[in-house]
């Protein structure tokens, strides 16, 4: 890989996104580290730096547009232009559609949809202009319909589509774009799953697991490295996918 290229994670702080910040710096990248709160970006960025890489911690609200750009600004300034995105900043608001609240809509629509379109507009630049680039969105195993979960099913699969768009206007420029559909991975996302429905989370894990084909759940570090395939040099052929890293072919 080029010298010194610059990924930007969302949502870095905690689960997927912090597993595939420190695997991105093992790759070679400097890691801009985002998240809502600057502060809680710092754990992610002390290990990137135990281990000999390089990391910027950033808080931004992915879902506001001016944050979104000042960020980049900051990364591009701060660490290089940035050339590599992943789109993981995530939110649930589970509820039945019967009980789903418009503001329950409008936050999961706002992070995951409306974040990841600012985040790749503010960064398409740097990469058209490097004629290189890697988007990877956070899609799930919920795109495919989840009970409970109309608007996280609704922004999975929507950014499904905002991937193969990307992939589609980006091509040209060196630049692919691609997703991971992941099923269930331990996260602190799926303890809060487990707690809305009344279960220990060792008990909600075992039962996950019993219907997986690889008989275990995933772990953040599952999705870490298929972003990593993705993000190589020799992954530039492999563009518009949706990859479901779910232990087994179904959800
Ligand atoms: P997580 O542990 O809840 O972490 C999500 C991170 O995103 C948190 O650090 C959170 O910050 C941050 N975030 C939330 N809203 C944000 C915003 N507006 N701007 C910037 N950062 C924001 O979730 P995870 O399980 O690692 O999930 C990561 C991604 O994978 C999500 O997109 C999720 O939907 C997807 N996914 C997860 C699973 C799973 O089983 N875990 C399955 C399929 C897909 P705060 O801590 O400050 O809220």
């Amino acid at each position: 890989m080029a010298d010194s290229r610059v990924a930007i994670v969302t949502g870095a702080a905690r689960g997927i996104g912090a597993a595939t910040a420190k695997r991105l710096a093992e790759d070679g990248f400097a890691v801009a580290v985002i998240d809502l709160d600057e502060k809680h970006c710092a754990e992610t960025v002390s290990a990137i730096e135990a281990a000999g890489g390089k990391a910027l911690a950033v808080g931004c609200d992915v879902s506001d547009a001016e944050q979104v750009q000042a960020a980049v600004d900051r990364v591009a300034a701060e660490l290089g232009a940035p050339t590599a995105l992943v789109n993981n900043a995530g939110v649930i608001r589970d509820n039945m559609l019967f009980k789903m609240s418009e503001d329950d809509w409008d936050t999961v629509m706002g992070v995951h949809l409306r974040g990841a379109f600012l985040m790749s507009r503010a960064v398409q630049k740097h990469m058209v202009e490097a004629k290189w680039g890697r988007i990877v969105n956070l899609s799930s195993t919920s795109a495919l319909g989840n009970r409970g979960q109309a608007n996280y099913s609704t922004a999975k699969a929507g950014l499904q589509g905002l991937t193969k768009t990307l992939a589609i206007e980006l091509g040209k420029y060196g630049v692919t774009a691609n997703a991971i559909a992941p099923g269930f991975i331990a996260t602190d996302m799926t303890r809060a799953t487990a707690e809305r429905v009344g279960m220990e989370f060792e008990e909600f894990t075992k039962a996950a697991a019993a219907s997986i084909p690889v008989a275990r759940v995933g772990q953040p570090e599952d999705i870490a490295n298929t972003v990593s395939f993705f993000l190589d040099e020799r992954a530039g052929f492999v563009s518009g996918q949706v990859i479901y890293v779910a232990g087994g072919p179904k959800a």
